[in-house]
């Protein structure tokens, strides 16, 4: 049996079963194997059948003495074996499953769980009538090899924990052809088992030690290899692509440097003497740029473009969101104005016209700085002379998105890449290991931090009296809400509902704005010009306002429903405030109807810290969410886990590193990786 077989020949699989399998997303043996358990049932602590209570549940393992086959009076098969294990005899019944028979043999060993009870209306002796699982072991199966560590499945109605654990079982001894895949200096310099031993631990473990061998194993070789391939990555780009050597900055850059309306950091200047140095270098740029919200990372893109400009070249800027885009549309032409620089403007809202128009430009460098959506990644997109390429919030977008701009160039270009999403470290390296990594911690001087509350619904009214004398003071606010419309599967209010419920209600004759992801283009930037201009004085969102949107007036925030957003999330949203010199407010209103959702929420109350809130979000959240917003590109991790197995990480980074010195082990690793990891690394593998 090979790794790339089709389950739906196994035993046992017919075509409705290989359906309900395809749908969980496994179709190939190697598909099943590495569908990890996603717990473990321990039936090794077994109660001799001597000292089992009635009503309490237990499991014990016995060998089949004799079995009895009856009817009952309306046709039920009836099958009891007697068991035995040294301590005593206990007779067990299954109903109905007279299939049961042909495996139900003498001499068989079984493990029962179930809750004991006495026969006949507990006039007779002990037994087992309701049994929450058992299992037969096969004739094959040396039973002293078997220490009851169940494996436990995520499964579904029609594929039981008894269906995979037999189809695994059944896969496994039929001793399937698994080459190994790590280098054997690797494996002996790292003590990790062999691949097909650790396939049958993970499944069935013979004991707990051999059982975390088998994991670190296997969570090992998935970090190596993503590590080996981001690491052929890079060297590919190194010495393959021909970068753009920027020149050392002369005035351009200068005037606009000297012109910002405040002195960069300490952060964003180290910042932006690392990004002047990786693009003043042969090799093309490849830099993220992490800082959290509102630290000003705007600024580096802004002149890292200027640079790009300054030397002949074209930038670009992509932004997840269309508002966010134009925000930075607006911000860059206003900061270019006095100079030549010419900033063109790309999304998917354009009229036919104005889109041939802004293509026609790019691709005759009419146009300096182009900024937009995805739509800039667009076949159709062609650029004369494409020096740099910055990606904002760069978590939205996945790897391949950005690969897709980065071809766009003749020569490579320099790419930034800028990111809000604190990324813990064991991430950074896992999923960005391609490239450096610049952190800005500080925020900008003057920021006074916003005070966050969580509040129940019974204080709306209060709350929303204390947003309306904020408004009166001259501030603005936001609402956010999780959804747009009402909707009969979510008993929320929606951002429609409130937003009538409050302009109409307490902030009656106060200029209020609705935007969210379903409005036309037009009418979301009329409204969003409005609130930066001050006209409307409270907008209520969805979360199209997540990322990017500043205005520093705004003041105050109310998040509605808020047991609904994820830490990060809020910790986002709330970046919107904070952004000027006022005092601001995060409240942060809940139903609050369990005590645990609650006090997730109150760890935004006291920690203001993005890393640490990701962190908490990881925690509580598991790294699937995390990693599913990620949209990294490289596909879940299947069995390592990036905030708790750092340990195995930095080992799995260090062979990596090792193995691209060694010709051998680099040339075995290729293989493997053109192999496993095909639609991810394709272009380190056609070399
Ligand atoms: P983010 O990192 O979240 O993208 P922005 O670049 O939007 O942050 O910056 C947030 C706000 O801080 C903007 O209004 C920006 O003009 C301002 N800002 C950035 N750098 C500084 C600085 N060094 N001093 C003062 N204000 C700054
Ligand atoms: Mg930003």
């Amino acid at each position: 049996m090979e790794l790339g077989d089709s389950l739906q020949y196994c035993k046992g699989v017919g075509p409705k079963k290989s359906t309900a399998l395809a749908r969980l997303g496994l179709t190939t043996v190697y598909d099943l194997l590495t569908y990890y358990p996603r717990a473990y049932e321990d039936q090794s602590t077994l109660t001799p059948i001597a000292e089992l209570q009635a009503g309490e549940p237990a499991t014990i393992a016995g060998v089949i003495v004799s079995v009895a086959e009856k009817s009952s009076a309306r046709g039920m098969t009836i099958l009891t074996a007697m068991l035995q294990d040294g301590s005593g005899f206990l007779s067990v019944t299954w109903f109905n499953q007279a299939f049961l028979k042909q495996k139900l043999q003498p001499g068989r060993k079984v493990f029962v769980t179930g809750k004991p009870s006495y026969a006949y209306g507990g006039r007779g002796a002990l037994c087992m009538a309701q049994l929450t699982s058992f299992e037969i072991l096969d004739r094959e199966t040396d039973a002293s090899d078997y220490c009851g560590i169940l494996p436990v499945y995520a499964s579904t109605a029609m594929l039981n924990q008894k269906f995979f654990r037999n189809l695994l079982r059944q896969i496994l001894a039929d001793g399937p052809s698994i080459a190994e895949v790590l280098p054997s200096a690797v494996r002996e310099r790292y003590q990790l088992m062999d691949r097909f031993a650790a396939f049958q631990m993970i499944h069935f473990p013979a004991d707990v030690s051999r059982l975390q061998a088998a994991r670190r194993r296997l969570a090992f070789e998935e970090l190596y290899l993503i590590q080996c391939g981001l690491m052929l990555l890079k060297k590919k780009n190194q010495e393959q692509e021909q970068g753009i050597r920027h020149l050392l900055n002369s005035q351009l850059v200068q005037t606009v440097y000297e012109a910002l309306p405040f002195r960069l950091t300490h952060d964003q200047e180290r910042t932006w003497q690392e990004i002047q140095t990786d693009m003043e270098k042969e090799l093309p740029m490849r830099r993220l740029v992490q800082g959290d919200v509102g630290s000003g990372k705007t600024v580096l893109a802004l002149l890292a473009l200027v640079k790009t400009v300054e030397n002949g070249y074209q930038g670009a800027l992509m932004a997840p969101t269309e508002i966010l885009a134009r925000q930075h549309y607006e911000n860059f032409t206003a900061q270019l104005s006095s100079t030549q620089i010419r900033v063109g403007f790309l999304s998917g809202h354009l009229t036919k016209k104005q889109h041939e128009n802004i293509l026609q430009k790019i691709a005759r460098q009419e146009v300096d700085i182009v900024i937009g959506t995805h739509a800039l990644i667009q076949e159709s997109v062609g650029f004369a002379a494409l020096g740099l390429v910055v990606t904002d919030e760069q978590h939205r977008f996945g790897i391949a998105q950005r690969a897709e701009l980065e071809k766009k160039g003749g020569r490579a270009p320099d790419v930034l890449v800028m990111t809000a999403t604190p990324i813990p470290r064991t991430m950074t390296l896992t999923v960005y290991g391609d490239l450096d990594v610049s952190r800005i911690e500080e925020l900008p001087p003057g920021r006074r931090p916003i005070r966050t509350f969580v509040r129940t619904t019974a204080r709306r009214r209060l709350i929303y009296e204390f947003v309306k004398k904020e408004l009166l003071a001259g501030r603005q606010a936001y609402v956010v809400c999780p959804l747009i419309e009402a909707s009969e599967e979510m008993p929320l209010p929606s951002a429609e509902e409130i937003y009538t419920e409050l302009s109409e209600g307490v902030f009656h004759g106060i200029p209020c704005g609705l935007v969210h992801g379903r409005l036309k283009t037009r009418e979301k930037e009329r409204t969003m010009q409005q609130f930066h201009e001050g006209k409307i004085k409270l907008l209520v969102a969805t979360t199209v306002i997540e990322v990017g949107v500043d205005v520093p007036n705004a003041s105050i925030m109310v998040v509605e429903n808020a047991e609904r957003f994820g830490l990060a999330q809020l910790h986002q949203l709330r970046g919107r405030i904070g952004r000027g010199p006022y005092a601001s407010y995060c409240i942060l209103v809940t139903s609050g109807r369990t005590p645990a959702a609650r006090q997730r929420l109150a760890i935004l109350e006291h920690t203001a810290s993005g890393f640490l809130l990701a962190e908490e979000d990881l925690k509580l959240r598991g790294p699937g969410q995390f990693f599913g917003l990620m949209q990294h590109g490289l596909g879940d991790l299947k069995i390592a886990n990036v905030l708790t197995d750092t340990d195995i990480l930095l080992q799995a980074r260090r062979a990596a590193m090792e193995t691209m010195e060694s010709a051998a082990d680099l040339h075995y690793v290729r293989e493997v990786l053109s192999l496993q990891y095909k639609q991810h690394f394709l272009h380190i593998t056609d070399t």
